[in-house]
């Protein structure tokens, strides 16, 4: 009897966090790497924010909560879905998670069933693929092309649905391409999802951070009918510098919600209390560092953007959201460094880790291998030196 279960085997650790382990690691040794690598910003939580969570230390908010949240996490979480997307919600419809990863997986086990087909655009965000299958779903890639900005067509979603669809994953705006749907876009999915009766799950984590004007929609909001057929998973980590914190949350019928609750009842229990206490402060609070946060991620995508399409044969689409670019560096791949091929997205990746002391994410591990994820939550002086180093380093291919 093998020690391992099969589910865990067929299991790989998330590449994402495995490269900032190896560039962290070269970092340790003295080696100056350059790391676009990281999901995360690279700013501070907001101030306001330690403050609550020092209270709710002081005051000996320590405790055990109710699993799902408390009823004021929950209350503020309700009033901004009320605020910014005009979506009513009930407490019995909202859960509190351990980030929203884990909002994801319970999601994905309270309703996945061996068999049940969940349409995933490709690029995604690498944890959708596995987290379906360990619910025992079957995962079903469907591509989004650069030319379309990322973002799948009606025509590609109609050929993918079939009888056993259960679900469609929308994530607006993107990791890893920052590509957001626009309201007209998701009005002409929504009406697919509606007349063939499937969820839509749709994950809004980076939703305050657009740019350009670039007015934010939730699928949910297209019609009474779309919002029952809707799961929006969403956190705090991303829009108020939390990610250690850990708290994500989930908003939909309460069926589902409940389903989730009864699982997160029996595995984690309730996310922690200090954090639920802090982040109500992050959605009730006030707003400012939001707005201050990405305007300097807007600066930081033009400048990138603007470099990485300067370099030859490298074509980069420009994010309406989030904080990455995702250049296409196909052009390269029939390239050699000292004999050596580079016939990939990792192979790339490698090079550019080992040559450039630069480290990003190859695209293969998103489901598009022409291209690299890089993130640019990071600082300006960073971006500079990291862009001189990969069109350094493109000229060494040849
Ligand atoms: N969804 C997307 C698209 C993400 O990029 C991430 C984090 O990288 C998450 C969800 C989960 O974030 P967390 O679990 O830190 O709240």
């Amino acid at each position: 009897m093998s020690v391992l279960s099969d589910r865990a085997k067929s299991l790989k650790p998330s590449p994402t966090l495995a490269i900032n382990a190896k560039a962290k690691a070269m970092q340790a040794q003295g080696i100056q790497v350059i790391s676009f690598g990281a999901g995360e910003p690279d700013f501070d939580t907001p101030e306001n924010i330690k403050q609550a969570a020092k209270k709710a230390l002081d005051q000996g908010f320590t405790k055990y909560t109710p699993v799902g949240g408390i009823d004021e996490l929950k209350d503020a979480i309700i009033n901004k879905f009320k605020g910014d997307s005009h979506l009513t919600y009930k407490r019995s419809e909202i859960l509190v998670s351990c980030g929203g990863k884990h909002s994801f997986y319970n999601l994905a086990q309270a309703i996945f069933d061996h068999g049940d087909e969940v349409i995933i655009p490709a690029p995604y965000w690498v944890s959708y693929p596995p987290m379906v299958a360990l619910a025992g779903g079957t995962p079903v890639i469907v591509e989004a092309t650069e030319k379309n900005e990322f973002k799948i067509t009606s025509d590609d979603l109609k050929k993918a649905v079939t009888p056993k669809t259960k679900a469609l994953i929308i994530n607006s705006p993107s990791n890893p391409t920052g590509s957001a749907y626009s309201k007209k876009d998701l009005e002409s999915i929504a009406e697919i999802a509606v007349s063939k009766s499937f969820f839509v799950i749709s994950d809004e984590i980076y939703e305050k951070i657009v740019y350009d004007g670039f007015q934010f929609t939730s699928i949910a909001s297209i019609s009474e009918e779309m919002k029952k057929k809707t799961i929006i998973v969403h956190g705090v980590a991303k829009t108020y510098a939390m990610t250690g914190w850990r708290i994500g949350y989930t908003a939909g019928p309460e069926e589902i919600i409940s389903a989730m609750n009864n699982i997160q009842s029996q595995s984690t229990s309730n996310p922690t209390s200090i954090s639920q206490k802090a982040s109500v402060e992050a959605l009730a609070g006030p707003q400012d560092e939001v707005g201050k946060m990405v305007s300097a991620f807007a600066q930081r995508r033009n400048y990138i953007v603007d470099r990485l399409n300067k370099m030859p044969g490298v074509s980069c689409y420009k994010p309406a959201g989030a904080f990455y670019v995702f250049p296409n560096f196909s052009s390269y791949y029939a390239k050699s460094y000292q004999g050596k091929k580079i016939e990939n997205s990792t192979r790339l990746a490698d090079f550019f880790l080992d040559v450039a002391r630069v480290a990003l994410v190859p695209g293969v591990e998103f489901g598009a291998d022409p291209f690299e994820r890089l993130s640019y939550a990071t600082s300006m002086e960073d971006i500079r030196e990291g862009m001189n180093r990969i069109e350094e380093a493109l000229k060494k291919l040849n």
